[in-house]
């Protein structure tokens, strides 16, 4: 594919970031892709493996000149971006983030961009529990979806190339509201984390079953949550600061649903533990029918 960019500055190498500079590379995206990140060690690292021809120190440097960027640091640390980098934006250039939060990423990016730029948040629905400059691969965003919640009134064109950025690193792309977005993710990754991190704690606490026991017969399904629970904490916890209002919304659904099944359980009702069961086992379905995961036993490991 040529080249559909000049310059893409990529504003943090983490595992997002780290992936979509292999991507890029190996779809050729652009012509030139540079990069910032907070710490020495990672601006060391990623010139190291050459995830970026030239690192800066500055935000505002990376950008210059730039007609993508790429925000791709933790949610609560995009509007310090947004304000360090706006005014160095060149004129028609296309400023996008991956947060995992789209609201708050609006409301505190946008008041930072000159209107000569075309801003439009997008969230790629791709991720693993690892992170850093090493743990990004070209294949994240294979088959994955990419939500793009432009403001109403984006220029159309923008959005398109934007699209077909997204969708030459292998995703299919989704447009919507900031808003709905946030409630739709709040259910599907955002409460999903928060269980996981709240099983595992609860487990760690437990004083009747020792920690060698827990970890011995893990393979029963705590395991997966602890994969989950491995997540970046910082990540982690400027969702939870950032969607506040729709995870609330989600875990009090889940909260009156979980007293459901606590009566269930009190008084024998196998009807109704087996009727959730089987909803259950159909929505799993439907995940694998979508490609969204493997059908394989156990997730494709080789032994439990
Ligand atoms: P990550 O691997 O922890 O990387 C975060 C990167 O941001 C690092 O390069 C870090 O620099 C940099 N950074 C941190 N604070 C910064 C600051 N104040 N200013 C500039 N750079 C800063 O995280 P990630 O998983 O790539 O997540 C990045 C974004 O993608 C987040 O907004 C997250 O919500 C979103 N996202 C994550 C996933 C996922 O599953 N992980 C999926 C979709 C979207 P140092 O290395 O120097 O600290």
């Amino acid at each position: 594919m040529s080249a559909m960019f000049e310059k893409i500055a990529v504003l943090g190498l983490g595992l997002i970031g780290s992936s979509i500079c292999h991507g890029v590379k190996a779809q050729g995206l652009a012509k030139v892709v540079v990069g910032h990140a907070k710490s020495a060690e990672t601006r060391k690292v990623a010139l190291e493996i050459g995830l970026v021809s030239e690192v800066f120190e500055n935000p505002a440097d990376a950008v210059k000149g730039a007609d993508l960027v790429i925000l791709c640091a933790p949610v609560g640390a995009c509007a310090a971006l947004a304000a360090a980098t706006g005014k160095y934006l060149r004129e028609g250039a296309i400023f996008t983030d991956v947060g995992s939060v789209k609201g708050a990423i609006v409301r505190d990016c946008a008041p930072h961009l000159p209107l000569n730029v075309h801003f439009i948040p997008g969230h790629p629905i791709a991720g693993t529990e690892q992170s850093g400059p090493r743990s990004g691969f070209a294949e994240l965003f294979h088959h994955r979806w990419c939500i793009l919640t432009p403001v109403a009134g984006t220029d159309l064109a923008a959005i398109e190339k934007l699209t077909k950025f997204w969708e030459a690193l292998g995703s299919n792309v989704d447009v919507m509201t900031a808003d709905h977005h946030d409630l739709v993710l709040a259910i599907t990754s955002h409460l999903p984390h928060l269980i996981a991190y709240n099983t595992v704690a609860t487990a760690a606490d437990l004083e009747t079953v020792t920690d060698s026991e827990v970890i011995k017969y893990s393979a029963s399904g705590f395991r997966d949550f602890t994969r989950i629970a491995a997540s970046d904490p910082t990540m982690w916890r400027d969702v939870f600061l950032n969607n506040k209002e729709a995870v609330l919304e989600m875990l009090g659904r889940f909260t009156e649903e979980l007293a459901v099944l606590q009566r269930a359980v009190r008084w024998g009702d196998g009807e109704t533990l087996f009727n959730l069961f089987t909803r259950a086992r159909e929505v799993r379905r439907g995940i694998i029918a979508a490609g969204q995961d493997t059908a394989a036993p156990n997730f494709g490991r080789d032994k439990s």
